[in-house]
């Protein structure tokens, strides 16, 4: 019989939970790792997430929720560090780790659920010091974003690829986000399929719900976008906008909905008076060595009249932007789930994406949105342009979305990771294989 799980360890190494996702290494994963924390503690099991301590003014403990607390773990510079950099503090941060535990009685947690690679190479440490189950999930994997690699865009080192490897095959469990993403650990990193659990990631259904009572019920045949939210963003209600909400860099390609954007505009110029390209977030990855690269962008297509750009802004807020859309445009070369695409569904608010990775699943194409093959602007330009034609269509999808968005609560996250949990306190633990045996030094190497 498994034992009852008390107490969780968590670790998100590269990105801390209290910060603002859209910007920055913050995103989807850091909304992942709150909602799922604090539902598990609401459950009765109490959550530690350990992350890297990026100032000195932090608390070495921080209560995120009742039951849920933050470990800022010493390890490196007190600084905001490059990803790139932090294989270099994993040693330091893995031993902060490990005299978190030592500070308590044995056995104080009952089981490490990590994420993103460099976090599963301390978790890998500690489930072999604490005898206890290693749940990883990847959240993004460096085979899969190096083939699909935006113009400009680095690809992800080998030293990444190795790292993965190695969690993957240390992991009791591997939690992917959709079927395909198990296909691919599977396939391309030789999971065990035992030990891969698709777990869908959720939203939060009471804050992004629409503004329309109508919709909310499924129904309504008019355009839902003429309330509230676009008076408290300052949005005209005969204006026609067009949504980009994420962290700025070429990955999630914003820019082809710049160009998409100028073509329409080309080809209906009327439309100039009417409309309105948000993009809502900050730059992050590649996209901080040219912060200002999208508003040139947007200058060169002569459409900088049309676009609003807008720094990250909590949920909340953020419901409000999705509200007062009339798309969501997620044209991401690769991206692992997509929580935005959800979101925006579950506000009325249809979603043109590419048809990439989760994305594919995140919207019902035809249903829910239309998922665009490549990331052609002509492509996208001539979606948006039928939605803005066909009202019957877009009320018709909006109706969608909200239907389909409501497959994706953490609840039904939460329900589901208890599940895998569950299942790895009663497997067999996977065994850690040990290190490869040096090579022999030869006279070159020892000279
Ligand atoms: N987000 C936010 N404020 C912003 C921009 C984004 O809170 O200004 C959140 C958004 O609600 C979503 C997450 O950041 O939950 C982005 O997740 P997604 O899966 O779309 O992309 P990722 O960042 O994981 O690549």
């Amino acid at each position: 019989m498994s034992r009852r799980i008390n107490r969780v360890a968590t670790v998100s190494v590269h990105t801390s939970p209290l910060d603002q996702p859209g910007t920055g290494d913050a995103g989807g994963m850091n909304v992942y790792v709150v909602e799922v924390a604090r539902r598990l503690a609401a459950r009765g099991i109490e959550v530690d997430i350990f992350t890297r301590a990026t100032s000195r003014a932090l608390p070495p403990v921080a209560e995120l929720a009742p039951g849920v607390l933050v470990r800022h773990v010493v390890a490196g510079p007190f600084e905001e560090l490059d990803k790139s950099e932090l294989p270099r503090q994993l040693c330091g941060f893995t031993n902060g780790v490990l005299r978190a535990e030592a500070s308590h009685e044995p056995g104080h947690y009952d089981l490490l659920h990590t994420h993103y690679w460099l976090s599963g190479q301390a978790g890998w440490a500690a489930k072999r010091r604490w005898g206890v189950p290693l749940v990883h999930s990847m959240h993004t994997m460096a085979k899969v974003k190096n083939a699909a690699l935006a113009d400009g865009d680095r690809p992800e080192p080998a030293e990444r690829v190795t790292g993965e490897e190695q969690v993957v095959a240390s992991s009791d469990q591997l939690v992917a986000n959709t079927a395909e993403e198990a296909r691919e650990l599977i396939e391309l990193y030789g999971a065990d399929p035992a030990r891969v659990a698709t777990v869908s990631p959720g939203v939060d259904l009471s804050l992004f719900r629409p503004e329309s009572p109508l919709l909310a019920r499924g129904a309504g045949l008019l355009p839902h976008r003429t309330g509230p939210a676009r008076r408290r963003l300052g949005l005209p209600r005969e204006a026609y906008v067009l949504l980009f909400v994420g962290r700025i860099q070429p990955l999630k390609a914003p820019d082809v909905l710049l160009r998409a954007a100028a073509r329409m505009l080309a080809g209906d110029p009327a439309l100039r008076s009417r409309l309105v390209v948000a993009v809502v977030g900050g730059p992050s990855g590649s996209g901080r060595s040219r912060p200002e690269g999208l508003q040139a962008l947007a200058a060169d297509l002569g459409i900088a009249d049309v676009v609003r750009f807008e720094p990250p802004c909590p949920q909340g807020e953020l419901a409000d932007w999705y509200r007062a859309a009339d798309v969501t445009v997620v044209p991401s070369h690769n991206e692992s789930f997509g929580l935005v695409a959800v979101e925006s569904q579950a506000c009325g608010t249809p979603v043109v994406a590419s048809c990439v990775g989760g994305l594919c699943t995140a919207v019902a194409d035809g249903e829910s949105g239309m998922l665009i093959p490549g990331h052609d602007p002509a492509d996208y330009a001539a979606a948006l342009r039928r939605l803005h034609a066909e009202p019957g269509l877009h009320a018709r999808l909006a109706r969608g979305a909200v239907r389909h968005a409501q497959g994706f609560g953490w609840d039904a996250t939460v329900d589901r990771l208890l599940e895998v949990y569950t299942g790895a306190m009663s497997l067999p633990a996977v065994r850690i294989p040990p290190p490869a045996p040096s090579p022999p030094l030869t006279a070159e190497v020892s000279a």
